[in-house]
């Protein structure tokens, strides 16, 4: 059986964007008989708007989805911090005091989501005393596990490349986990077996395979589908004023008409789906 989710994290409303993510792996699941779960990925503190997740539900039923939802992320730390101490005693995670700006200065490479960390903190004596954040060692990491693949329903096999994004954080210094750590984790509990989200995240699919052969996971398929894309070309956000569902449903917008128009790939004048 198929199970698919949405996981959407509650610091700003749901755009158009989400709503394509949302109906194409509702509609994934349903009609194979499988399961739409929704799973509200609330571990980013401050951040974190909690009365967003009432709004999320309320998009997805003005939409016409039907799903399960799954423990959200903020009743999940003592899983996360079990995992990340296994990879500790393992020796694939080393302490890092770096800021954004100390990483910025120092980075040479740049992958898909901006510098790839350099590996200053890599073998130096860090002082435990102050909060530091834990990175992984993907070169460790990739000696331990070998070649590992992964398969994308669009994009087809693929091999995992973790270098890519490099020793990226999986226990933040203010916050619980990382996104990386905690969604492959949910996943697993989950019984995620078809990832379905944006092709913005498609790179982060490396660090995930990559941890769910440290960490003795299932291993699922994903499905990155093609982002909706506003007439500069640019990826919807609200900072960028792309209208909320919530302003949309609120102003008696017909939500299963918008949800039957994704379906027919019929978009407001300007958006369009990313190509390949
Ligand atoms: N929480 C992530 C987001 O809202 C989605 C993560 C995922 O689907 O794996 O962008």
């Amino acid at each position: 059986m198929i199970v698919t989710r949405f996981a959407p994290s509650p610091n700003g409303s749901l755009h158009l964007g989400h709503a394509v993510s949302a109906v194409i792996a509702h509609d994934l699941a349903k009609n194979t008989g499988g399961r739409f779960l929704l799973r509200i990925e609330d571990i980013d503190g401050a951040r974190s708007r909690p009365e967003l997740a009432d709004e999320f539900r309320a998009d997805l039923r003005w939409l016409g989805l039907e799903w399960g939802e799954v423990a959200a992320q903020s009743s999940r730390l003592a899983a996360y911090d079990a995992a990340a101490e296994h990879l500790k005693s393992a020796g694939l995670l080393y302490p890092c005091q770096c800021t954004r700006a100390d990483i910025k200065a120092a980075a040479t490479q740049f992958g898909p989501e901006g510098p790839v960390y350099p590996g200053t903190c890599k073998g130096a004596d860090i002082d435990l005393s102050a909060p530091v954040a834990w990175r992984i060692d993907v070169d460790a990491a990739v000696k331990r596990t070998g070649d590992l693949e992964w398969v994308d329903q669009l994009a087809g096999a693929q091999n995992a490349q973790p270098q890519e994004l490099g020793d990226v954080v999986l226990m933040r210094k203010d916050a619980p986990a990382s996104y990386h750590l905690a969604a492959t984790i949910d996943d697993a509990a989950d019984g995620v077996s078809l990832v379905t989200r944006g092709r913005d995240l498609f790179a982060a699919t490396h660090i995930h395979r990559l941890l769910q052969a440290l960490l003795d996971l299932p291993v699922p398929q994903w499905h990155h589908h093609h982002l909706l894309l506003d007439e500069d070309g640019r990826k919807l956000a609200k900072r960028r004023n792309s209208p909320s569902l919530a302003d949309m449903r609120e102003s008696g917008a017909d939500g299963a008409k918008i949800a039957s128009d994704i379906r027919l790939g019929c978009f407001p004048i300007g958006m369009s789906l990313q190509e390949d």
